[in-house]
């Protein structure tokens, strides 16, 4: 319970304004991209490290929550405050502190919109890839406390693959630093990378330290329609194999198309069995010859139509369509689950066919769309939850999908992260002893379990 004289302490250490009690206010921090909720007691909005780590201390001190958030757009009830306590606000910390051209790395603040950072590097010819759809909202210590990824991942990686150093308040309210902008580093444990993906458990990232890459300098898209699921699938394989690696290749399922399509009504081919959208990029000569290759093999694989774009709009008109599944979705049920397997390449096919068998015995629709060459799917289940039997059936839907995952070798998420969401499954996914092992982590760095309690883990 957080006292009136801790509020009152709180007050003290980030100023009154910052700190929000109303229940108007409580009510904005309760939810976040999920359907789940719950009030916390009050939210603090620290401006510096130093107002970060007192306020965790006094956490501590108290035994109280204390819920780091960002942008609060995960969807996985990461940052839902469900034992109450103290959710600590991240957003005002939004100073990008360094871009560093000689070393080619950016210092930034938590609360810096991963977008904003894009576009300030991108001003010195550098990029910084990591790009979840939602990376106009979210912030970098989202990104790291999910270890977002995005699109890109197959040829440029997920966040972790560029955060090179953190600085990091701990549940005690000790501020350490890890890392830095050396690129090999291989002084002790990686400790950069224990926070990285640990969803606010372990602790308070308030720096980050990040590596850029150049600008590729141009780029172009093909979409091709298959007939043919696996005809699809196998020639991701086969685009790989031939040395080419597209900066995106993502697929849509025949439901999705036609879900989007009823939608945008531009006329996608809505018989097709899977639409592929492929993305090459980098510099204009490789890019050219890239693209032919890649359209030549799409008509090897019987797709057809394959439309080929090279200018700006011309991509932009292509990706249209993988741009609206999200509002395309709202017109079939009011409400979706998104689940983010991840699954061995070669087990696409296989996986998706099982997801569509569990749609049908479920009865419900799901669409199926993501990030086919690194296997991270997202099976949409889209429901209503006005209506109780099929909010049952959707939890049996999602629990049937992450077993078709364990089933191919695959994971329980690529990229959402487990939070409050999975962590019912875990054991699905990892043994029994590495969970004990992620738990003593848990314990050693919060003994009074402070820090984002109620996450990833399931109740003894
Ligand atoms: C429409 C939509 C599309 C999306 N697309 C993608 C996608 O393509 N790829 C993807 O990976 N995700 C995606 N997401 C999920 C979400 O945007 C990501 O998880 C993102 O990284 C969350 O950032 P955030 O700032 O909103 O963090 P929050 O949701 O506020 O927090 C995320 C987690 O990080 C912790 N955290 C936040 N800040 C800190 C900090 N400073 N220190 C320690 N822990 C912290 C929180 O406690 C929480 O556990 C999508 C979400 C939506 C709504």
């Amino acid at each position: 319970m957080v006292e009136p004289r801790l509020i009152e302490e709180l007050k003290g250490i980030v100023g009154e304004k910052n700190v929000l009690t109303s229940p108007e206010e409580l009510l904005c921090y309760s939810y976040d991209s999920t359907v789940l909720q719950h009030l916390p007691e009050v939210v603090v909005l620290p401006k510096t490290t130093d107002e970060v780590a007192a306020s965790v201390e006094l956490a501590n001190r108290e035994k109280i929550p204390i819920v780091p958030r960002g942008a609060g757009t995960n969807l996985a009830g990461g940052t839902i405050p469900i034992q109450g306590g103290i959710v600590l606000s991240l957003t005002r910390m939004t100073q990008i502190l360094e871009i560093d051209t000689v070393n080619v790395v950016a210092v930034v603040q938590p609360g810096v919109v991963t977008a904003k950072l894009q576009a300030e590097v991108a001003k010195k010819g550098l990029y910084y890839p990591p790009d979840p759809a939602s990376l106009k909202v979210t912030t970098i210590g989202g990104n790291v406390g999910m270890n977002a990824g995005g699109p890109h991942a197959l040829k440029y990686g997920v966040t972790s693959d560029y955060v090179m150093g953190l600085e990091v308040v701990l549940p005690s309210g000790a501020v350490i630093r890890t890392g830095g902008k050396a690129i090999k580093n291989v002084t002790g444990y990686n400790l950069t990378q224990l926070f990285v993906g640990s969803e606010g458990t372990l602790g308070v990232v308030t720096e980050i330290i990040l590596r850029l890459i150049p600008q590729p300098r141009a780029s172009g898209s093909v979409l091709a329609a298959f007939s043919d699921l696996d005809d699809a699938a196998t020639l991701v394989n086969r685009i790989l194999q031939a040395g080419v690696t597209p900066a995106v290749i993502e697929i849509m399922d025949h439901l999705t198309i036609q879900t989007v399509d009823d939608y945008l009504q531009t006329g996608l081919p809505r018989d097709a069995a899977a639409l592929l959208l492929i993305q090459v990029d980098g510099v204009r000569e490789a890019v050219e010859q890239e693209l032919k290759i890649v359209a030549e093999m799409c008509q090897d694989a019987k797709a057809t139509p394959i439309e080929v774009a090279t200018t700006q709009d011309e991509e932009e008109a292509l990706w249209k369509a993988r741009r609206s599944i999200s509002p395309s979705l709202t017109r079939v049920r009011p409400n979706k689950l998104g689940e983010d397997i991840s699954v061995p390449r070669e087990a696409i096919p296989e996986v998706i066919r099982r997801i569509q068998e569990i749609s049908r015995q479920r009865d419900l629709p799901i669409v199926i769309f993501g990030h086919i060459s690194d296997g991270n799917l997202h099976p949409n289940i889209l429901f209503d939850q006005q209506d109780p039997e099929e909010v049952d059936r959707v939890e049996a839907a999602a629990a049937d999908i992450f077993a078709a995952s364990a089933a191919v070798g695959g994971t329980l998420s690529g990229e959402h992260g487990i939070g409050l969401l999975k962590k019912k499954y875990l054991s699905l996914d990892l043994p029994a002893e590495t969970i004990e092992v992620m738990r003593s982590i848990k314990r050693a760095l919060d003994p009074n379990n402070i820090m984002n309690p109620g996450k990833i883990f399931p109740q003894k």
